[in-house]
């Protein structure tokens, strides 16, 4: 008998000001969410929760975490009461045999999970666990963490992967959004790496070139994509989505399955 296998996505979330907005980002994240089968649980991995060891959480009730500043009000305010699910959280911990996965029993969701879920899956009726990122690891260590989850797609758990393909903030300007040449050359030798299902070549990508590496100011933006791509089986389509540089900063996305 075939089992379904829920699809990955990786999601370039961009402002968090789009949790807010109705905008070309927002749609391509809702139709892909409109596209899928309702997951029993999301697992995501966002690039706003860094830490040394790799972390699951186990909150029942996860809180809204505002983590960032200068933004309206109307952002703060926003609350997204997904519940948690701490016996999925040990089967996620338990699932990972080549590392050790500790249980946080206080996290809640930060700006990388909601600013998405929000849009994707506004009733919020789906329970949402995060994983941490340890990015004083290196890529290999977590595409190989990556496989070990991939076994949670036959069980109907979306991987939700957040963060930004090219991110570099320091050169990012809010009132030029023209997409700058070297960003643009980024995202086009990212995507084909995309396209080839080359995660090895996406976990070592200080080997993509000096563009790529002018775009990943930090590790944390761009692990989220090795997460995703790492779940790829066999001869899986490979859909690219919001693919659209502003400034310094690409909303690429994609769907595995
Ligand atoms: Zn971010």
């Amino acid at each position: 008998m075939a089992t379904f296998k829920m699809p990955a996505l990786f999601v370039g979330h961009g402002s968090p000001m789009n949790a807010l907005e109705d905008n070309a980002f927002t749609c391509g994240w809702r139709d892909a969410a409109a596209a899928l089968p309702k997951p029993r649980a999301i697992l995501c991995v966002s690039a706003h929760w860094e830490t040394r060891g790799v972390y699951v959480g186990a909150t029942a009730t996860p809180e809204t975490i505002h983590d960032f500043y200068g933004f309206p009000k109307a952002l703060f305010d926003v609350r997204y009461p997904a519940p948690g699910d701490p016996a999925f959280a040990h089967r996620v911990a338990q699932l990972v045999q080549g590392s050790k996965v500790h249980l946080d029993h206080g996290r809640g969701l930060d700006h990388g999970a909601w600013s998405v879920l929000r849009v994707m899956y506004p009733q919020a009726d789906i329970p949402v666990l995060q994983l941490s990122l340890d990015t004083t690891r290196p890529g290999a260590f977590h595409a190989g963490l990556a496989r070990e989850l991939a076994p949670l797609r036959d069980e109907g758990v979306l991987i939700l992967a957040s963060g930004n393909t090219v991110h570099n903030l320091a050169e990012f300007s809010f009132r030029d959004p023209a997409p700058l040449p070297w960003a643009e050359r980024a995202d086009a030798t990212i995507r084909a790496r995309i396209e080839a299902g080359d995660v090895a070549a996406l976990a070592d990508w200080t080997s993509l070139g000096p563009d790529v590496q002018r775009g990943i100011a930090g590790p944390e933006h761009w692990l989220p994509l090795v997460y995703a791509m790492a779940q790829r089986q066999r001869d899986e389509p490979i859909r690219l989505f919001n693919d659209e540089v502003i400034g310094s900063i690409a909303m690429t996305s994609v769907q595995i399955g």
